[in-house]
């Protein structure tokens, strides 16, 4: 599966948001946002008046980015989350957040998004007791995610968990730090996942 291999800092620049893609950098003070607080290129400090499609396309290109996704693969989660009851908004961002890449970065299990994506990719993970390799594999309610036992791993993820034990944790996932084992106590709210995405805005560039 492809995935973007340009330079991260530029899409937040980009975005004027902190995506957090570069794991324990993003909260430092090298954090290329805090230091060049404008978009990247020639013409970025250059303020524009946006339009309803620039204000639209921008929150979709922020959101996508945020998980690491490429076009194709968010236009599938938007098509299967349109096709779900409920507010189509909404469906999208539980089904961003339910995805096994992003329930490892939540629980402080891998510095960033990217990181996790890596570690399911190289199948550290289970679901059910079962071995799932696929970064876009979604969770449901009460699903349990585990780590594939062993020393070497155990002994990585207490480094990791070390390093974003600052980082607050969702309380709609059960986390035993022992085993580094996740429940799916219920699904995320709004204000759980972003209060400052306007899912809205999404839903109707797609809708155009
Ligand atoms: Fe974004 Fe992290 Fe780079 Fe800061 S350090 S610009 S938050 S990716």
């Amino acid at each position: 599966m492809s995935k973007y291999i340009g330079p991260v800092c530029k899409l937040c620049r980009r975005e004027g948001v902190k995506l957090f893609l570069k794991g324990n950098r993003c909260e430092s003070d090298k954090c290329a946002i805090e230091r060049r607080p404008k978009p990247p290129g020639i013409h970025g400090a250059r303020r524009r008046k946006m339009t309803g499609y620039g204000l639209q396309l921008r929150e979709k290109q922020k959101l996508k980015r945020k998980y690491g996704l490429l076009e194709k693969q968010f236009h599938h989660t938007f098509v299967v989350a349109e096709k779900m009851k409920g507010i189509t908004g909404l469906n999208l961002l539980q089904l961003l957040e339910r995805r096994i890449d992003n329930l490892v970065f939540r629980v402080g299990l891998a510095n960033s998004r990217r990181q996790a994506r890596q570690m399911v990719k190289h199948g550290w993970f289970f679901v059910n007791g079962r071995k799932v390799d696929l970064p876009g594999f979604t969770l449901k309610e009460e699903d349990v995610l585990s780590v594939k036992p062993s020393d070497e791993r155990n002994a990585r993820l207490k480094e990791i968990r070390e390093l974003t034990s600052r980082r607050e944790r969702p309380e709609w996932l059960l986390f035993d730090e022992n085993v580094f084992e996740t429940k799916i106590a219920r699904y995320p709210v709004k204000d759980e996942i972003d209060a400052s995405i306007q899912e809205q805005l999404i839903v109707e560039l797609y809708s155009r």
